[in-house]
C-alpha cells in the first residue's frame, strides 16, 4: 500500500469499524506517472472504470511522450492549424481562463521550462539567464480558435502536468455518477475528489500532508462532494550542486517558484482545484489573496508558508470549522485565519 492512500485509508477503516464492509471495495494502480487510489461504495467495477478513465486522459493530454494528443500537437511546426479533441480543447479553455485570472502565474506553455530547467530526462540543469529568456520568448506561442490550435513557434510547447490530474479525475467521477455510484473516494497522485461521504459520517476525511515531510500529514479536512488539490515543490524536484529546484516554474523569472511550502485548493471541480492550487503556489500569499477575492469566492484554500520559527498554516474563513491541526503538529505549526 502507498502512502498516500494509506494515510485516508487507515483513517477509513478506523471509522468504520462496526459496520459491514463487505460492499467497499479499494484499488490502487499506477498511472500518469503516479499513484492513483480510491474507495468505491456499492461498485465492485469502479477501479477498473477509473484506471480506463484516467488512461485515456493520459493518451490524450500527456506532456511526457510524443505519442499523446498533446505530444503531436508539442510537435507540429508553426503556422499549421492542428484540430484538437473536446478533451484538448476544455484543459486548454480552464488553463486560459485560469491564466488570464492569475496575471500570467499558471501558464499552460511551460513546456520550454521545464526541459530547460531538466525536469524530463529527470536531470537538473542551472540555466544561464540566456537560456531563459529564450524560453520565455515561447511561451503563450499560440492561437486557440474553435476546436484548433496553431503554434506561432514550433518550440512553444504545452504543458498540462498542472491540470491534467484534476481533469481526469472529474472525468472518472462523472463516469462513476453515471453508473450509479454514491459514494467513494478517487486519488489521483493527490488530486482526490470524495463523492458523498463515508457509510457511518457525514463526511471523508482527508489528509493535508507536511510539505516538510511528505510522509506525514499535518491536518485534516472534512468534506464531501468537492475535489481537493495541492501543489508543492517537494513532491518533484532536480537537484542541482546540492539545492533543490521544485517543479513549479514561475513564468515571470522562468524559474522555480519558492514562495510557498505548499496550496491547497478545495473547489467543486477537479480541474479547478488542480490548475488553481499550481496558480497559488507561483503567487505566493498576497497575490493568491487578491486571485481568489476576485475570481474564486467559492473556493477554499491552505496555504503553508515558513516564518520565522513556526511553519503558518493559512485558511479561509470558509474552512475554519472543518480543518483540524495533528496534535504532534501543534507546537510547530500555527493556523491562522486567510481573508479575501
Ligand atoms: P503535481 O504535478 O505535483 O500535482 P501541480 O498540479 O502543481 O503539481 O503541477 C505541477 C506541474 O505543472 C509541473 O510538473 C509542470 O508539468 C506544470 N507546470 C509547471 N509550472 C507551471 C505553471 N507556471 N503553470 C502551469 N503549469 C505548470
Ligand atoms: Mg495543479
Amino acid at each position: 500500500m502507498y502512502t498516500r492512500l494509506a494515510i485516508l485509508v487507515i483513517a477509513f477503516s478506523i471509522l468504520s469499524g462496526c459496520v459491514d464492509n463487505s460492499d467497499i471495495f479499494e484499488f490502487e494502480f499506477e498511472t500518469m506517472g503516479t499513484v492513483a487510489g480510491g474507495i468505491a461504495y456499492s461498485y465492485p467495477d469502479a477501479g477498473q472504470l477509473v484506471e480506463a478513465t484516467f488512461d485515456s486522459v493520459n493518451t490524450c493530454l500527456s506532456s511526457w511522450t510524443d505519442d499523446s494528443e498533446l505530444g503531436a500537437l508539442n510537435l507540429a511546426s508553426a503556422d499549421q492549424k492542428i484540430t484538437i479533441s473536446s478533451w484538448l480543447n476544455s484543459c486548454l479553455t480552464v488553463s486560459e481562463e485560469i491564466h488570464r485570472n492569475s496575471g500570467g502565474a499558471f501558464d499552460p506553455t511551460a513546456g520550454p521550462l521545464m526541459r530547460l530547467w531538466g525536469f524530463y530526462r529527470r536531470q537538473g540543469h542551472l540555466p544561464s539567464e540566456t537560456e531563459i529568456d529564450s524560453c520565455l520568448a515561447l511561451l503563450g506561442g499560440y492561437e486557440h480558435n474553435q476546436n484548433s490550435v496553431t503554434k506561432t513557434h514550433a518550440e512553444t510547447k504545452f504543458d498540462f502536468g498542472g491540470i491534467a490530474k484534476g481533469f481526469a479525475v472529474d472525468r472518472a467521477v462523472a463516469n462513476l455518477k453515471a453508473e450509479g455510484m454514491k459514494n467513494g473516494l478517487i486519488d489521483l497522485g493527490g488530486n482526490i475528489y470524495c463523492l458523498g461521504s463515508p457509510k457511518d459520517r457525514n463526511y471523508w476525511s482527508v489528509g493535508i500532508k507536511d510539505p516538510l515531510n511528505k510522509n506525514r500529514i499535518v491536518a485534516r479536512v472534512e468534506m464531501s462532494n468537492k475535489a481537493i488539490a495541492t501543489s508543492g515543490a517537494y513532491e518533484r524536484f532536480v537537484e542541482i550542486d546540492g539545492v533543490r529546484y521544485g517543479h513549479i516554474m514561475n513564468p515571470v523569472t522562468g524559474k522555480p517558484a519558492t514562495g510557498l511550502l505548499s496550496a491547497t485548493v478545495i473547489a467543486d471541480s477537479g480541474i479547478i482545484a488542480d490548475g488553481l492550487s499550481t496558480a497559488l503556489f507561483v503567487l505566493g500569499p498576497e497575490k493568491a489573496r487578491e486571485l481568489l477575492k476576485n475570481y474564486y469566492q467559492e473556493v477554499e484554500a491552505i496555504l503553508i508558508i515558513q516564518d520565522k520559527e513556526k511553519a503558518r498554516i493559512l485558511v479561509t474563513p470558509g474552512l475554519r470549522g472543518d480543518i483540524e491541526l495533528l496534535e504532534e503538529y501543534r507546537d510547530r505549526y500555527l493556523i491562522s485565519s486567510f481573508s479575501r
